[in-house]
């Protein structure tokens, strides 16, 4: 899929990947861009600093009234939406002394926030016979490191994406699901102590290359797990830089 004159929702957009993407998607010619997150003054901020093609609103995608109201919206304002990128994410950061009420929240932005999304936009894109759906998950979510919860609902948010396409592949939805394992965002920074951090900051992925691999995995045909490997492919291609990660 091409972003040019395109209408995209990015959950998730008021930080890290998510705003990375809607800045990418910007410079490709989106039409419109609706960023949403939970901290709407930092999707709004990002909107204004991309200009009047994007519009920044406070969602909580764990809510599902939440999520249909945003498609709605953005149907009533700009006609359709071709991608919905489902982006958004929590990171509890604990193992078994994760409680209840952390798991419910691990569960229902990463996992559950993804289905509220498909439950309200697919109809749309089946209506119209097209439309892409983006999952952000983890590399968590193929193969459990990081915190319990996050590695459990991130493979639930893997194995999602993929019933997505196996059903509705063949109607026009397209499907691809991210799963970077350390992009430079606040939650990988905030996972860990300061010593790490200055490992993190040298051997992680700018969220501007992922999110430059993300457009450049638009263009496939097949569902597409985008893995972090995948990531540092796309960079050393793109800077030709064979070093930097050995
Ligand atoms: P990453 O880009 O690596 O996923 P960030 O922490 O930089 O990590 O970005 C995650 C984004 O998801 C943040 O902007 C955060 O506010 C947003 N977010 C977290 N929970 C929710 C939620 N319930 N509803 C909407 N957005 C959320």
């Amino acid at each position: 899929m091409k972003l040019k004159d395109k209408v995209a929702v990015i959950t998730g957009g008021g930080n890290g990947i998510g705003a990375a993407m809607a800045r990418r998607f910007a410079r490709d010619g989106a039409r419109a861009l609706v960023l949403a997150d939970l901290d709407g003054d930092a999707a709004r901020r990002v909107a204004g600093e991309i200009g009047p093609v994007a519009t920044g609103v406070q969602v909580d995608v764990s809510r599902e009234d939440q999520v249909a109201a945003l498609v709605q919206d953005t149907i009533a304002r700009h006609g359709c939406i071709d991608l919905f990128a489902s982006n958004a994410g929590v990171s509890i950061s604990k193992g078994l002394e994760t409680t209840d009420a952390e798991w419910e929240l691990a569960w229902s932005v990463n996992l559950m926030a993804h289905v509220y999304a498909a439950r309200a936009v697919v109809p749309h894109m089946l209506e119209r016979g097209e439309g892409y759906l983006l999952q952000t998950a983890s590399a968590a979510g193929l193969l459990s490191i990081s915190d319990a919860s996050y590695a459990v609902t991130k493979h639930g948010a893997v194995a999602f994406a993929e019933w997505l396409s196996i059903t509705y592949g063949n109607r026009g939805i397209k499907v691809s699901c991210f799963c970077p394992m350390g992009v430079r965002t606040n939650m990988l920074l905030n996972s860990v102590g300061e010593v790490d951090q200055q490992t993190l900051l040298q051997g992680a992925v700018a969220p501007e290359d992922a999110a430059d691999a993300i457009a450049a995995g638009l263009d496939e045909e097949r569902f597409l797990i985008l893995t972090h490997l995948e990531v540092l492919e796309y960079i050393r291609r793109k800077t030709g830089d064979y070093d930097r990660w050995l």
